[in-house]
């Protein structure tokens, strides 16, 4: 059907690719483009094969001319993008000058604050309509899965949604005392920024990780999990029609928090550049340099992820209380993809949104968050490529 340029090689991508792959029908061929092309090679080598043609590129992604050129010369009808949030702009950038379709995972992120929020990607909207192309934007899992949950929800199951509990549940254990999941750079921002909710209308903001809960996850158990920040929240709170309250909740073991907070108070996780031997670093960027990589987490990573969304509302005058989430082991995700289930449960969406793009599924020229696109195509391919979700009527519901 036709071709994808993934930018990145990391974590996600090598999950995307993975799947891209396995579908080959609409990826009929995809070119992995990253800073570090060695990378992009040996995702290559691997998968080299199969019906899918695969071919590798470097590109700095923070250059708009080097990815206009990348662009140019392979012609993909969708850029995927699996880099970092910093490169979201300048790959937008490209791919209005080459007017070609856009997804991503992640909100742009300035390097200087950590925000998570919209308005940058926002603000191209008239440009991409009048370009006649379309951005998909948070084509993970959270946001992603979590915005699709929730467009199906209000189409299939309620009549108006007053409130949504979005929760995260991560139960694996690999095995060092401290390590995060995807990459730590923004992993740790996310996590050290203060949490916040959205309620009638406005954010209610919190100190970081003042608000504890503790949840009894389906097929995983009860667990600690604390209240954050997160992208979909902003962009739920708009396109969710009659909503009142939605908050986004993350599990942390205690060794987990414990280091994280004892790297904060030595000063190890801030993003203001410092002077070392005459260079400037950011304390951050080092850290992620000394922790194991993500993707290395992939054989030694045991036990289930569980995420989903509670959703309370009315449906024909009556209250009503839907959960919708996935379970994903780790191990299976590991023996299929060689991967663990965070970047799993990320580069699976991803190349869903991709393809729900490439194959016109999804056709609406502009700059769109994921709910705002009919979900049921995107549910149905989550059950086919390997996140099947499952639903309650009656789950205990979050204080
Ligand atoms: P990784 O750090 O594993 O991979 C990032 C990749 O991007 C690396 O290959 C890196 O290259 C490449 N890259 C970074 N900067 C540039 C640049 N300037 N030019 C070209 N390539 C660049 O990250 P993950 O795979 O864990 O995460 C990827 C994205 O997915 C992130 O944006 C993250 O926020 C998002 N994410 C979204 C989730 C969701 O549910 N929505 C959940 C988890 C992650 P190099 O190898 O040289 O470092």
């Amino acid at each position: 059907m036709g071709k994808a340029l993934i930018i990145g090689a990391g974590g996600v991508a090598s999950v995307a690719i993975h799947k891209c792959c396995q579908n080959a029908e609409v990826f009929e061929e995809i070119c992995i483009a990253s800073r570090t092309k060695s990378k992009c090679d040996a995702l290559k080598e691997k998968l080299e094969g199969g019906k899918t043609k695969i071919t590798t590129a470097q590109v700095d992604a923070d250059s708009v001319e080097e990815l206009v050129a990348l662009i140019q010369k392979e012609k993909p009808d969708v850029v995927l993008n699996l880099a970092l949030p910093y490169q979201d702009l300048t790959i937008m950038d490209a791919c209005l000058e080459t007017k070609t379709n856009y997804v991503d995972t992640a909100n742009y992120e300035p390097l200087d604050t950590a925000k998570f929020e919209y308005k940058w990607q926002w603000a191209y909207r008239e440009k991409f309509e009048k370009a006649g192309i379309t951005a998909l934007l948070g084509s993970g899992f959270d946001p992603g899965v979590t915005g699709v949950f929730s467009a199906y929800a209000l189409k299939h199951e309620f009549d108006e949604i007053n409130y949504i509990d979005i929760l995260d549940c991560n139960a694996g254990d690999h095995g060092y005392p401290f390590a995060t999941n995807f990459n730590p750079e923004i992993n740790i921002r996310e996590v050290s920024a203060k949490g916040s909710y959205w309620e009638d209308g406005k954010w209610i903001e919190t100190e970081p990780m003042e608000i504890k809960r503790v949840y009894d996850f389906p097929e995983v158990g009860k667990k600690d999990m604390y209240l954050l920040h997160h992208e979909e929240l902003e962009s739920l709170g708009i396109n969710i029609p009659g909503i009142k309250r939605i908050r986004f909740f993350m599990t942390f073991g205690e060794s987990y928090l414990t280091h994280l907070k004892c790297l904060e108070n030595v000063g190890m996780t801030s993003i203001e550049p410092i002077e070392f031997e005459g260079k400037q670093i950011v304390p951050l960027q080092f850290l992620k340099a000394v922790l194991p990589d993500p993707a290395s987490l992939g054989p030694r990573t045991v036990g289930k992820t569980n995420i989903g969304c509670i959703f309370q509302g009315k449906k024909d005058g009556k209250d009503k209380t839907y959960y919708l989430y996935n379970v994903c082991d780790h191990q299976e995700c590991y023996k299929e993809v060689g991967s663990q289930a965070v970047s799993y449960t990320t580069g699976v969406p991803a190349m869903i949104g991709a393809m729900m793009l490439m194959n016109g599924t999804w056709n609406k020229p502009g700059v769109y968050n994921i709910e705002e696109f009919d979900p049921d195509p995107f549910m149905e391919a989550l059950n086919k490529f390997g996140l099947p979700w499952k639903e309650s009527y009656t789950p205990d519901l979050v204080d």
